[in-house]
């Protein structure tokens, strides 16, 4: 069977979307994306152990080690970062880089963009990006039960699945919802679909400068922040700064996929940064979902079906890291109701707060995406038997 999966939205949720459903030649995925380039509108990311192990089943750690990037577990103050540019330089895209390590970051984009060349080249896949092509509308087409995707410049393109992959402030899930609200009859739940169709203003405003560790070693020699990660928390923030990020979440989404039309990454589920883990939740969603996709044993019956085991494994828990992150914000900024604490506070009480951090991160050294990926395949052998 040939399908055809589009999705609109080429960050880095879509991008490792696009690499995992182009393992499968049957596929013909076409990439829709707004900006008249793939490219980054953001700054650095973390990159953690669970979205490593994505990466690495993209083949994305050869090339990394090639550029002399540690292992898991090599250097602890060697943090590895999913970073976009420096000011002075045009780059397409972010950039990783150990955090002490001034240039020659590795960039996202150029590595992704050749790597989805060699899956194509190898699979014989159908893969196009298509760029300056913002969604504005979509309409399931009653005979076919296809999707027509409408496009800003007037032009239609129908296809077999949807995946919105545009970020937090999402056109698909606009429609998704929307469309949602006009079939129901009680009003009151028309009114919490539509509840659902906007982001959120998470009360908070990310700002950020970059220092660098040269400069810091000429002012403060040996400063701490030179050789390990710190995350300073307090309640106040200089006089001058200017907001960056205003913060929007997507909240309380009951489900992320009905039929042939599924939503991912921000556009599902985008949250606070507190944990630095929202891209990473992206690329866990586009490895689960790509992978079913791909799966030989999704078949053309089974494809409307397919994509509720995607969000059945994965919703869920983002929204769980969603609301950890939440909930850090308010440890960072001293209001978490079981953390009171202020400039006079013990230092018992301050150790308190730090090793509540310290645990709210344990997850991320828990469990993984290969779990999750064999109780999906699971799920789809038991649809297809
Ligand atoms: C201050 C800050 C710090 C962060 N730090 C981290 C971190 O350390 N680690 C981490 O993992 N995450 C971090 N995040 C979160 C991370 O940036 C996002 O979760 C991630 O970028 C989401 O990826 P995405 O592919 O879902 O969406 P996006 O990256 O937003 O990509 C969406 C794409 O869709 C395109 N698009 C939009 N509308 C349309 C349309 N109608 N038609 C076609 N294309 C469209 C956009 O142009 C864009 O290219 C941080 C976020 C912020 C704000």
């Amino acid at each position: 069977m040939e399908t055809q999966v589009t999705f609109n939205g080429a960050g880095v949720g879509g991008l490792a979307l696009a690499a995992f459903i182009s393992r499968n030649p049957q596929i013909k995925v076409v990439v829709y994306e707004s900006k008249p380039e793939v490219s980054a509108a953001g700054e650095a990311i973390a990159i953690r152990r669970r979205s490593w192990q994505v990466l690495q089943d993209m083949g994305l750690d050869e090339g990394l080690a090639k550029r002399n990037f540690p292992k898991e577990g090599e250097g602890r103050h060697r943090s590895m970062q999913y970073r976009k540019t420096h000011q002075e330089l045009v780059v397409r895209g972010p950039i990783y880089r150990k955090s002490d390590q001034k240039e020659d970051g590795y960039d996202f984009h150029s590595h992704l963009t050749p790597s989805l060349g060699d899956v194509t080249s190898k699979t014989g896949s159908k893969l196009q990006v298509l760029t300056s092509k913002r969604a504005r509308d979509f309409v399931v087409e009653e005979k076919s039960a296809q999707v027509a995707v409408l496009f800003s410049d007037g032009t239609r393109e129908t296809a077999d699945n949807v995946v919105g992959a545009d970020g937090v402030h999402s056109t698909t899930i606009k429609w998704f919802f929307t469309d949602f609200a006009n079939q129901q009859t009680d009003p009151v739940k028309a009114e919490a679909y539509l509840q659902l169709v906007l982001p959120k203003w998470s009360g908070t405003y990310a700002y950020r400068c970059n220092v660098s560790a040269d400069a810091l070693q000429a002012e403060f020699p040996g400063h701490r922040a030179l050789t390990n990660p710190y995350l300073w928390c307090g309640q106040d923030k200089g006089e001058s700064w200017t907001p960056k990020w205003t913060i929007f979440v997507v909240e309380g989404l009951p489900f992320s996929a009905s039929g042939r039309i599924a939503l991912m990454g921000d556009s599902a589920h985008a949250m606070t940064p507190h944990q630095g883990v929202g891209g990473g939740q992206a690329i866990e969603d586009a490895h689960l979902f790509g992978r079913l996709l791909a799966h030989p044993k999704t078949t053309e019956d089974n494809l409307p079906i397919v994509p509720q085991i995607y969000q059945d494994i994965r919703l869920q828990f983002a929204q769980q890291k969603a609301e950890r992150s939440r909930l850090n914000g308010l440890i960072y900024k001293f209001n978490h109701p079981d953390f009171q604490v202020n400039s006079k506070s013990s230092r018992g009480e301050m150790e308190a707060l730090g090793k509540a951090v310290g645990e709210t991160f344990g997850w991320l050294a828990k469990g993984g995406c290969d779990d999750d990926w064999m109780e999906a395949e699971e799920r789809l052998n038991k649809l297809a038997a």
